[in-house]
C-alpha cells in the first residue's frame, strides 16, 4: 500500500517498513480556537501534513496525531476562555508522549520525530521523552534516538523576510495569524474564510500572567496578531521550507 500513514496499513507492511529503518514522525496538536477565520484543528492539520511531505521524502511513517493539546495559554493561543478549545494537563500530555515513545521502542523502531504544531506543547514533550528515557533505561537505549521538531523553527529567516518586509511580530504571537492562515489556505482552504477574518490585534501583552481569569490584552477574535497579507502562495515558502528542513534533519540525524 502506498501511503505513509502508519496506521493506514496492515501490520506486517508496518513491521517491514521498521525493519527497513523508516524513521517513525509523531505529530503533536491541538484542538483550540484559532479565530473566527479558521477551524480548530489547525494545530493537527499543519504537523500532520508537514510529516507526511517528509515522509514521502524520506521513507517515513506517520503516526496518527496527538489531536488534544497541553492547556491553551492567553499570550500563545488565546487561553481556555474560548469556546471550542479543549486542554489536556501538561502531566496527561506527557505521559501520553511517554507512553507512544516506549510502545515504539517496543516495536523495535529507533528512529523517532515529534513534529509539533502548538506552542503549549514544547514542555510537556521534553518531559514526556524525558520519561521514556527514564522508563526504557538510558543505559539500554542503545542507538535509540528522538527528535523533537517545532515546524515554525524550520522557517528559513529569508522566508520570514519575504513575509514580514517590515519585522515578524514574533512567532508565539502567530498564533491564527499570516503563518498559519496561509499554510491552512494552501492545505485545507475548505477550513478558511478570510472574509471572518479580524482586524483587532496585534495583542499588546503585559509582563505577567494572571489566573483564574486572564489579563484583558486577548483580542476578542482569538487572533493574537493578523491575518493582512495570508495567502496560500506564502503557505506553499512555509510548507516547503518546513519539508526540506526535515528532510535536512533527518539525513544529518539518520545518515
Ligand atoms: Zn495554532
Ligand atoms: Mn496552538
Amino acid at each position: 500500500m502506498n501511503t505513509v500513514f502508519y496506521a493506514d496499513l496492515p501490520w506486517p507492511e508496518v513491521e517491514a517498513r521498521i525493519a527497513a529503518g523508516a524513521p517513525v514522525f509523531l505529530p503533536l496538536g491541538a484542538t483550540e480556537q484559532h479565530g473566527r477565520h479558521m477551524a480548530l484543528n489547525v494545530d493537527v492539520v499543519l504537523p500532520t501534513a508537514i510529516a507526511a511531505r517528509a515522509a514521502a521524502k524520506v521513507g517515513g511513517l506517520v503516526l496518527p496525531t496527538v489531536a488534544y493539546g497541553n492547556r491553551s495559554q492567553p499570550k500563545t493561543g488565546g487561553g481556555p476562555q474560548f469556546p471550542g478549545t479543549l486542554n489536556l494537563s501538561a502531566h496527561t500530555f506527557s505521559l501520553i508522549v511517554r507512553d507512544v515513545i516506549c510502545e515504539l521502542y517496543r516495536q523495535n523502531v529507533r528512529k523517532i520525530v515529534t513534529v509539533n504544531g502548538h506552542y503549549e506543547n514544547i514542555a510537556p514533550t521534553i518531559e514526556g521523552i524525558e520519561l521514556a528515557l527514564d522508563a526504557i533505561g538510558r543505559d539500554r537505549a542503545g542507538n535509540l534516538i528522538i527528535l523533537r521538531i517545532d515546524h515554525w523553527d524550520l522557517v528559513r529567516p529569508e522566508t520570514l523576510t519575504r513575509i514580514f518586509p517590515d519585522g515578524s511580530p514574533g512567532i508565539e504571537l502567530e498564533h491564527a495569524s499570516v503563518i498559519e492562515t496561509s499554510m491552512m489556505m494552501a492545505l485545507r482552504p475548505d477550513l478558511v474564510d478570510l472574509s471572518k477574518a479580524s482586524h483587532d490585534g496585534p495583542a499588546q501583552f503585559l509582563p505577567y500572567d494572571r489566573y483564574p481569569k486572564p489579563c484583558d490584552e486577548v483580542p476578542a477574535s482569538g487572533v493574537l496578531s493578523l491575518t493582512e497579507g495570508s495567502s496560500a502562495e506564502k503557505g506553499e515558502w512555509l510548507l516547503a521550507d518546513c519539508e526540506a528542513g526535515i528532510v535536512e534533519i533527518i539525513a544529518r540525524e539518520f545518515g
